[in-house]
């Protein structure tokens, strides 16, 4: 029921999907002359080699060996099959995950943080500046920047600042500075959009820093290639060809894109975003340039957007609480070739209540999205008598969130 490659088997390249893209990527704007950004634009905030990646339409992208050795650590990460709550479901669907959870930071992103702490590091710099949300992100940057001896920043939207404390210490085991945000507004519980607002002016304010995005971007979708490469590997041991359906939960889209990207070309196959129907960017946003922070410091990026003065209601997913979705994830649901669900939180914490109670570990909420979902799929399959094949990415555990499943289980939680 659990499919593990050696660890000589981790890839040594990443995919790139923008050449086999539907339509063609729109350029990133500058906010002020409104042109496509080049790479002086953005050499204050990142350095070259992630720039590279950034607009690079080579097929695939060489891992560094030093890269490797870090990810090692924790990957290749297992492929489990959901044998337990198949049978709850009754469904003749195979359900598969690829389990991001067992990371030092317990989720995927330290599959992006660990090669954007590596190539900073290369180009001479010594400190990198972030924004949180819940402390996901930041947790996977502090850990990361602990590896490679840099500096780590983290502006922290404040209200989980004054509520989370757990993350922040993990944060600061790894070495890193933890602040509330927005830093110029005490009385603000901050969104994520200010967040990065803060951090854009700290990397911008000091040669030694740069500045790191955990989502979004094509070179974080990129670096997150890795899981989905893997579970293609690891299905095939487990006798199947290709998956009928994936599914992920979608935030910014690195966590989707991570999975979903190399089964892009496999035309048959289904793909399927998750998000929450208090922040539906793919499902009610529209598709147009946007800032991708509050204080519009940022590249306008052409994506899927609420606005980015958009205020999410504080759910308890907080890793999918951003106005706007990766520029490639939109290119994919605008194309077609992507489809877009949104659940209430209520109908998410039931199906993380039922994946606990039958295959043992506790979701993250933004995890539990996407089961919602995989349950949905698989009842789906059940009423159509179909043995469908589906694979979704288990993208973080939820020991830190165990109040939100207080709430839950004792009537305190927002259903909406
Ligand atoms: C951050 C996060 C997500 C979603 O973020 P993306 O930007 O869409 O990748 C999903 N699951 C977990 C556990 C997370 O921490």
């Amino acid at each position: 029921m659990r499919w593990n490659l050696p660890p000589g088997q981790m890839p040594e390249a990443w995919f790139n999907v923008v050449p086999q893209l539907p339509e063609p990527l729109q350029p990133d704007l500058h906010p002020g002359t409104r042109e496509p950004v080049g790479p002086d634009d953005l050499s204050p905030l990142f350095p070259m080699a992630l720039i590279g990646q950034e607009v690079t339409s080579e097929p695939w992208v060489d891992i560094p060996g030093e890269v490797i050795d870090v990810l090692r650590l924790w990957r290749p990460t297992p492929l489990v099959r959901a044998q337990r709550l198949e049978r709850a479901l009754g469904t003749p669907a195979r359900i598969y995950y690829k389990d991001e959870s067992v990371s030092p930071a317990g989720s995927h992103k330290p599959n992006t943080a660990v090669p954007q702490a590596f190539y900073n590091k290369q180009a001479g710099i010594t400190r990198l500046a972030t924004e949180t949300g819940a402390g996901q992100w930041g947790s996977a940057l502090a850990f990361a920047c602990a590896l490679f001896g840099l500096e780590c920043k983290v502006y922290m939207v404040r209200a989980s600042y004054n509520q989370k404390p757990y993350r922040r210490v993990m944060m600061e085991v790894w070495g890193g500075s933890v602040v509330p945000s927005p830093v110029d507004d005490p009385d603000s519980p901050g969104s994520l959009g200010s967040a990065i607002s803060d951090a854009v002016r700290d990397a911008v304010s000091r040669e030694d820093t740069h500045y790191s995005l955990g989502s979004v971007l094509n070179h974080v979708l990129l670096h997150q290639t890795v899981i989905g490469l893997e579970a293609k590997e690891q299905l095939a041991s487990a006798g199947e060809r290709l998956p009928d359906i994936v599914i992920g939960s979608c935030g910014g889209g690195s966590n989707l894109g991570g999975i979903s990207l190399p089964f892009v070309p496999d035309a048959g196959v289904d793909l399927l975003a998750v998000e929450p129907s208090s922040c539906p960017t793919l499902t009610e946003g529209t598709f147009r340039y946007d800032f991708a922070d509050v204080a519009k410091m940022t590249p306008l990026l052409p994506m899927y957007t609420l606005g980015h003065e958009f205020m999410p209601p504080s759910i308890h997913a907080g890793g999918l609480r951003y106005h706007g979705d990766a520029p490639i994830i939109s290119d994919l649901v605008k194309a077609g070739r992507m489809r877009a669900v949104a659940y209430p939180q209520g109908k998410v914490f039931e199906a993380a209540v039922q994946f606990a109670r039958t295959q043992g570990t506790i979701p993250a909420p933004e995890t539990a999205h996407a089961i919602r979902a995989v349950m949905d799929e698989a009842l789906a399959a059940k009423q159509a008598g179909e043995e469908k094949v589906i694979l979704f990415s288990y993208s973080g555990h939820g020991l830190l969130d165990l109040g939100a499943y207080d709430d839950f289980l004792h009537g305190r939680l927002d259903r909406d």
